[in-house]
């Protein structure tokens, strides 16, 4: 089905009110936005566009019609999950910049193929539930799923199954111990699919009874559709070094079969086998990235609006990523980062906001619980930057005193736009604005998001606040407004804003009450 661009968004676009808008601007606002070319929403769009010439009048703008006509629509209402992408994207590439001095940790040896990567390669890939994407760095290296197929295979096995068949074999609690420990627990089962023995129990499950290439061809068509349509390569030197160097896996599948974990009549070769294959897929970050977003996403990959995941499936898999996807490190990441994540050997830590983005940060370095080291680190400066924790939200919940609150009736929306504020996180403001939240809210002590923005000194925090309409001189329990906060912490530019001085903006001037 096509539709058409309302009028009022051509308005919002012709800002100069010429009656006609170039181009280069829509396309300009697309690719800031975080809309790609290969965006296949986009690829009618853009022909259209690109044929009309350099300027688009409002009745050859209402007669555009393509399946991504919305995304024009929100970019321009600032209703997509990140409003200011281009923003977000240098907050990225600041934290991308920071991370690349860390020489930490060795790739892995185990197989020689793995241990001849180039150690510096970095790539940073996001792609948000609407499909804004951002790619910084070695984004386009292919590198071998290894152990982020984990997710994949036990989604795929839940999809086949169902939950109680699949966990029958497979259990839910972390280890505690190494991704391939010779372990199982109290009952003779893996204990999660997120290592080594629950990975390969997972592969039993996947279509058991299809020859081998039925089984593979179909894992591959998966992957493809959770990547928004690419396919994934294969490395078969990879492939012939995991198989020659499986010693340890092969244990596992034959200590779970002596003690009965796997379905009757398990064929625990080709089992090994499909592991085997699976983990030698390749990708790249860019790739992972979407895979990641289609998780954030409830299972419905962003660009192509493909279910390929149930809501309940998405829901088991990133339970089991939050308590087991680091190896054991799990609990704390769980702790420090506080995001459902996937790691590998070769680099690559997939990790999911949910309701909000996926991102693959891949760098080969690995420490010693096999983590990459760039990618832990890049996460932790990730949530310090943004309030992506799962339990951001809560900061300061002890102080609520709802007598006192002031319009929003939604606490975590409070206590993240206070946050947000006091950290300098634009982003998250603005993502709380599109889901209709009021920051004209304050915490028990009577703090506003104005006054930690002023307190901290994030002067466009404060222009936006305003912006937004805030009281501009709310007064705390101790009767200090914000501009107060800036005086005493000496911040030059908020105290110019918010004393009406030289710099004010006009925003802040008509937002003073
Ligand atoms: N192919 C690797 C193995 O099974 C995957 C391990 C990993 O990435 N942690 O040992």
């Amino acid at each position: 089905m096509t539709a058409h661009a309302p009028q009022s968004v051509f308005q919002a676009l012709d800002k100069t009110g010429t009656g006609v808008v170039p181009v280069q601007d829509i396309v300009g606002r697309l690719n800031l936005a975080g809309f790609k070319s290969d965006d296949p929403r986009l690829a009618g769009t853009l022909d259209q566009l690109y044929g009309l010439g350099d300027l688009v009048n409002p009745d050859e703008f209402e007669n555009l019609t393509y399946p991504g006509h919305s995304l024009i629509e929100r970019i321009v209402k600032e209703e997509l999950v990140i409003p200011q992408f281009g923003e977000f994207t240098e907050r990225f590439q600041e934290i991308y910049d920071v991370t690349a001095a860390n020489k930490g940790g060795r790739v892995a040896s185990y197989i020689p193929q793995l241990a001849r990567v180039d150690p510096d390669q970095f790539g940073v890939a996001v792609c948000t539930i609407d499909g804004q994407r951002a790619v910084i760095g070695d984004t386009d290296i292919p590198f071998t799923f290894q152990s982020s197929s984990k997710p994949f295979l036990y989604s795929a096995a839940l999809e086949n199954l169902g939950e109680e068949r699949v966990h029958r074999h497979v259990g839910r609690e972390p280890s505690g111990q190494t991704f391939n420990e010779l372990t199982l627990n109290k009952i003779g089962l893996p204990h999660n699919p997120m290592i080594n023995a629950g990975a390969i129990m997972s592969a039993s499950l996947i279509l058991p009874n299809l020859p081998m290439a039925e089984r593979f061809e179909a894992f591959t068509k998966l992957l493809t559709r959770i990547s928004g349509g690419r396919r994934p390569g294969f490395n078969n030197a990879i492939y012939h070094s995991e198989r020659e160097t499986a010693d340890r896996n092969f244990a596992l599948a034959h200590y779970m079969r002596e003690v009965g974990a796997f379905p009757e009549e398990t064929d625990i070769f080709k089992t090994l086998d499909f592991y085997f294959a699976v983990c030698s897929i390749e990708t790249t970050a860019r790739d992972m990235a979407t895979a990641a977003a289609t998780f954030a996403n409830g299972g419905v990959v962003p660009q192509t609006g493909t279910r390929v995941f149930r809501n309940d499936t998405v829901k088991n898999c990133l339970s089991m990523m939050y308590s087991c996807g680091m190896y054991d490190y799990s609990g704390e990441f769980a702790f420090r980062v506080g995001i459902p994540a996937k790691s590998s050997v070769s680099g690559v830590i997939m990790a999911v906001i949910p309701n909000v983005m996926g991102m693959a940060i891949w760098s080969p370095r690995i420490d010693e619980t096999g983590n990459s080291v760039r990618a832990v680190e890049f996460l932790e400066r990730v949530v310090a930057t943004f309030n992506f924790h799962n339990y951001d939200s809560l900061v300061e919940t002890r102080k609520i005193d709802p007598r006192r609150r002031r319009q929003t009736t939604d606490l975590n929306a409070t206590f993240s736009a206070i946050h947000a504020a006091s950290t300098g996180d634009i982003d998250s403001l603005q993502r709380l604005v599109a889901y209709g939240h009021s920051l004209d809210c304050e915490d028990y002590d009577g703090r506003t998001p104005l006054h930690l923005a002023a307190a901290e000194g994030h002067a466009n925090v404060v222009k936006y606040l305003c912006s937004q309409g805030v009281a501009y001189k709310p007064e705390d329990r101790w009767g200090n407004t914000p501009l107060d906060d800036a005086v005493r912490h000496e911040h030059a530019s908020v105290i110019e804003l918010l004393s009406g001085g030289e710099g004010c903006s006009d925003l802040c001037c008509q937002a003073a009450e």
